[in-house]
């Protein structure tokens, strides 16, 4: 893999001075420091919505814009802190009316509209737990979670909810009310509009007194590897998301941040909206889904300063031959961070070429719930790795004892498990209904994270492959994240997926699906250039001996490719959860 060390201008990117000395920080590091920057509810305890939302409003940034909503119509529409409090009041009001309490679980299915975003503030302040589903999806996916998360209220709109929602009612017993955004009247006591509900609630909310451990969010996760599994996390993990905020995502006041990811995944919660609002930052949502053009337009007519987004959106951008510098203004960015799934080399070159910003890759998990491993903006980054874990993150590479148990691997360059020491704020307290899985988790005092890794002398953590997806071929581990990212170095490639297919010579071997870049056709010709490429660039050991076009690679809907499912259709097997597979 191409290794590249990119080094910085710092005084080009704006650095805080104490962002620049790295040792210090993590040496210095204290949680009692990030503690200090809560208020705490009046009546004792930490509560998210508190924190982020009206602690603002009843400071000096009152009046400053918390949401900027672009609508996809065209819409634009402002909130400042002060409306954002007096709106999730009065949901947390209409929660209450309704006989919701803490712990009782509101689950949301709505594309990212204002309504969503006040919602969630005001379901944090009635102590409810926020179980956020993806709007696209279809109508079995949002059974299954339903019942499993024991849904009694579902936040939806109308069209929503006539195509997905009414024919599962019979099924859900336990939905007490569906709460629908764009309904004008109520339907029935079951079925309510939620502007009159709305209407009639007051702006003033008492949050009653929060423990930091009470449950705050129910995440499901991708599902890559297989069911996607229920995440219990809790109010204190804005421990995290405050510090990850200010180290990684280097908030500050006159930042303007765009979090491109739907709050139906981890990051569009963590990272969409409770974080920048935890440091009084004005946060962008746009409703539409990705479109090249329109998301140049808003980073420059918003004057986004700080981005984050995804490896999938990066290859999407890569794939066209365009220069968005020629055409638009982006002076205003000035950090551009990536989370989940690996960001190849050849990404973080192509921001260096095209925006003239490297991409900052980070690492971390439903499971972590805020960013664990990263590459922070005053760093050198090395491209193809994700970085080094945060101050007050311990992350080891273990392996398996022949007697049971695991062992920390000392020394670079060794590959094994990556794996976290337990006990942070924002590490999730269990899986729901699966107290076993969870328990499996942690062995010897580590958190297992299921993702093989290595680190290397400077202590930069690489990504080798999920510990399902490594390809064993003629005695050596390969990762798919090697041989993809060498093929994404082609200039054809636009995306690779390359999984094990069982071989009787080698046990496995390694096949590569490939999409190809705008303007170049699948042929013969490209196939076998391609596989000498690999070849070339690889060693004939772990370079691909297939390589297959299609015209997209399957991914879930938050946009990782799926391996499983390449593997399963190559082999004719049965394809498994495929609740989060994008249409
Ligand atoms: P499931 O657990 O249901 O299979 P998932 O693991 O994809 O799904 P998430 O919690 O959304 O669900 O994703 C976390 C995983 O994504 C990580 O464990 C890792 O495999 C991958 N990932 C996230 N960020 C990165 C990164 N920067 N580099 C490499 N892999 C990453
Ligand atoms: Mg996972």
């Amino acid at each position: 893999m191409k290794r590249k060390r990119i080094e910085k201008r710092l005084e080009d990117l704006k650095v805080r001075p104490h962002l620049i000395d790295y040792e210090k920080i993590y040496k210095e590091f204290q949680w009692e420091e990030v503690a200090s920057q809560f208020e705490g509810l009046p009546g004792g305890g930490l509560n998210i919505a508190h924190e982020a939302i009206d602690r603002h409003a009843n400071g000096v940034l009152v009046h400053k814009t918390a949401l900027v909503w672009l609508g996809e119509d065209g819409q634009r529409r402002e909130f400042t802190f002060m409306q954002m409090k007096q709106e999730s009041n009065k949901f947390a009001n209409v929660l209450r009316s309704l006989g919701l309490s803490k712990g009782d679980r509101v689950f949301t299915l709505s594309t990212r509209l204002p309504e969503l975003y006040i919602a969630a503030m005001g379901v944090f302040k009635n102590r409810s737990v926020l179980c956020p589903l993806f709007s696209q999806f279809g109508p079995e996916p949002i059974l299954q979670r339903m019942v499993r998360g024991d849904a009694k209220v579902l936040l939806t709109t109308k069209s929503l909810f006539e195509k997905k929602v009414r024919p599962l009612l019979d099924q859900l017993p336990q939905l007490e009310v569906v709460l629908l955004i764009d309904a004008q009247e109520d339907e029935s006591e079951k079925v309510r509009s939620l502007a009159r509900l709305m209407q009639k609630a007051s702006d003033v909310f008492e949050i009653l007194p929060t423990d930091p451990e009470d449950m705050s969010l129910l995440h499901f996760t991708s599902g890559t590897t297989g069911m996607p599994k229920g995440v219990v996390h809790v109010h204190k993990a804005i421990y995290m998301h405050w510090m990850s905020g200010r180290y990684v995502l280097d908030l500050y006041p006159e930042d303007i941040y765009w979090c491109t990811a739907d709050p139906g995944w981890v990051t569009g919660t963590s990272y969409g909206m409770i974080t920048p609002w935890l440091h009084g930052i004005t946060n962008i949502v746009s409703e539409a889904e990705f479109d090249a053009q329109q998301w140049y337009k808003i980073l420059q007519d918003e004057k986004v300063s700080i981005w984050y987004t995804a490896p999938t959106a990066i290859r999407r951008l890569m794939r066209l031959d365009f220069d968005p510098l020629k055409t638009y203004d982006l002076s205003s960015l000035r950090l551009v961070q990536s989370v989940g799934e690996p960001l190849n080399p050849e990404a973080v070159i192509w921001g260096m070429e095209k925006l003239k910003l490297p991409i900052h890759d980070n690492w971390w998990q439903t499971e972590t719930g805020g960013i664990m491993i990263a590459n922070l903006i005053s760093q050198p980054i090395w491209s193809g790795s994700m970085g080094r874990p945060l101050p007050g993150v311990e992350a080891a590479i273990v392996q398996k004892k022949e007697n049971g148990g695991i062992a920390e691997i000392i020394g670079p360059y060794k590959e094994g498990e990556l794996a976290l020491k337990p006990g942070g704020p924002s590490m999730f307290r269990g899986y729901l209904h699966d107290e076993e899985r969870y328990e499996k988790c942690f062995v010897d005092g580590w958190y297992l994270t299921g993702d093989l890794a290595y680190k290397d002398e400077e202590g930069y953590f690489w990504f080798i492959g999920r510990a399902d997806d490594i390809i064993k071929t003629s005695g050596h581990m390969v990762g798919p994240f090697e041989v993809e990212s060498i093929l994404m170095e082609h200039p054809s490639v636009a995306e690779a997926g390359a999984i094990g297919k069982p071989d009787p010579m080698v046990g496995q071997l390694v096949k590569a699906f490939v999409s190809l870049k705008e303007g170049f056709e699948p042929s013969e010709e490209l196939r076998r250039e391609l596989i000498g490429f690999g070849r070339k660039k690889l060693g004939v050991a772990i370079a691909p001996k297939e390589i297959e076009f299609l015209p997209s690679l399957p991914k879930t809907r938050s946009g990782k490719i799926m391996r499983r499912l390449l593997k399963a259709r190559e082999m004719g097997l049965p394809e498994g959860d495929i609740s989060t597979l994008e249409a």
